[in-house]
């Protein structure tokens, strides 16, 4: 056996070491073809079947319901940022738009470039320490859409309830959170996800898009930035990115049979209360930087009392096996990030070394 690290990688990210194992066995014959996925066409009836199967994998394990199309895209979430705008941000419009933190901010500085935007609720004054109540938002006529981060990948703060947009078309960006629990996908009229922290490797973009969103959207987009193409094409207009879809593809597999997303927030909660714990239990030793009301359950951020001990932690947490819990650059301090992949046996080993550095530290 491999010696596999304690990843809590904030993305790319942890794998589930079966689906590497299956990657591997079938990695040099796919399933009898004589060569790997990587190497036949895109057009052959094998990837065909891998994009078809794929796609409805994905609409069981999330309860997608009849009129929505699930599209595998490429230029990641960041490509979304734009694409939204473009298709769905007409003259006369305004785009709102949730302000929660690093990855909402980028979704809307985007969408200035192509059109009005309004901030409907932020967190922003309270340094996005939590998700603004949008239980009442009042949203203009001629909102086009609203947009929203379901969870903030840097702050570490996650919606634990979605806004009800009534007849405004709802977008999130699931990027860090898509499948870490059930959700009600009719809320939405859009979901999309960058694959490389609960879905596969990077490489592939999932949406999640209602078929009523496609009426009027302008043709004078470039034809790789319309939603109709894919659509239309089934995700095959141009090469899509085989071998990201095929790990995605395994990735579903294993949470189908690892009890699909019930067991998966079950487990979830179980590994992060583990480490929340450890941060409440440390009489101010650890402090967690978001509201526990906000807590996510795939993006831990915590803060030591200064620089030096952060520094002396992500040093000794190496050692022991820990990888990934340097903070983002642009906010510092420390992150675990425990995505579905991340076994609960890492997050205990975790919490257990944080009470350890306490006592030697403390
Ligand atoms: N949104 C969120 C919430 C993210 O966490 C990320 C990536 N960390 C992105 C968007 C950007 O994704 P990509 O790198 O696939 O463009």
């Amino acid at each position: 056996m491999t010696k596999r690290a304690y990843n809590f990688n904030a993305g790319p990210a942890a794998l589930p070491l079966e689906v590497l194992q299956k990657a591997q066995e079938e990695l040099v014959e796919y399933q009898g073809i004589g060569m790997s996925i990587m190497e036949i066409s895109h057009r052959s009836s094998q990837y065909e079947q891998l994009n078809a199967e794929t796609q409805s994998l994905l609409k069981e394990l999330f309860a997608i319901p009849d009129g929505y199309k699930v599209l595998f895209m490429q230029g990641g979430a960041s490509t979304q940022f734009a694409a939204i705008p473009m298709n769905f941000l007409k003259a006369g419009q305004v785009g709102g738009y949730v302000h929660t933190g690093s990855w909402a901010d980028k979704a809307l500085k985007e969408a200035k470039l192509f059109g009005e935007t309004k901030i409907v609720a932020s967190s922003e004054a309270d340094k996005f320490t939590r998700i603004p109540d949008v239980s009442q938002l009042a949203l203009d006529p001629g909102t086009a859409y609203l947009h929203i981060t379901s969870n903030e990948t840097i702050e570490g703060a996650q919606y634990q309830q979605y806004p009800d947009t009534g007849s405004v078309p709802l977008i999130g960006d699931m990027s860090s959170d898509i499948l870490c629990r059930p959700v009600d996908v009719s809320k939405f009229a859009m979901i999309y996800a960058g694959a490389q922290k609960n879905l596969g490797p990077s490489g592939v973009t999932v949406v999640i898009l209602r078929e009523d969103m496609l009426q009027d959207t302008p043709k004078n987009i470039p034809t790789m930035l319309r939603y109709e193409t894919h659509v239309k094409n089934n995700s095959l207009y141009n090469t899509p990115p085989v071998y990201s879809v095929y790990m995605v593809n395994l990735v579903l597999k294993w949470i189908r049979d690892n009890g699909g997303l019930t067991a998966m927030e079950k487990r979830n909660r179980e590994k992060t209360s583990l480490i929340y714990k450890a941060i409440d239990q440390s009489g101010g030793f650890y402090r967690g930087v978001v509201d526990p009301g906000s807590r996510s359950i795939m993006n831990i951020t915590f803060r030591l009392k200064d620089d030096e001990l952060e520094k002396q932690f992500i040093k000794e947490s190496e050692q022991h096996g820990f990888v990934g819990l340097k903070g983002h650059r642009s906010v510092g301090g420390l992150r675990a990030s425990t995505y579905n992949a991340v076994p609960y046996e890492a997050c205990k080993a975790l919490a257990e070394f944080m009470v350890d550095f306490q006592k030697r530290n403390g």
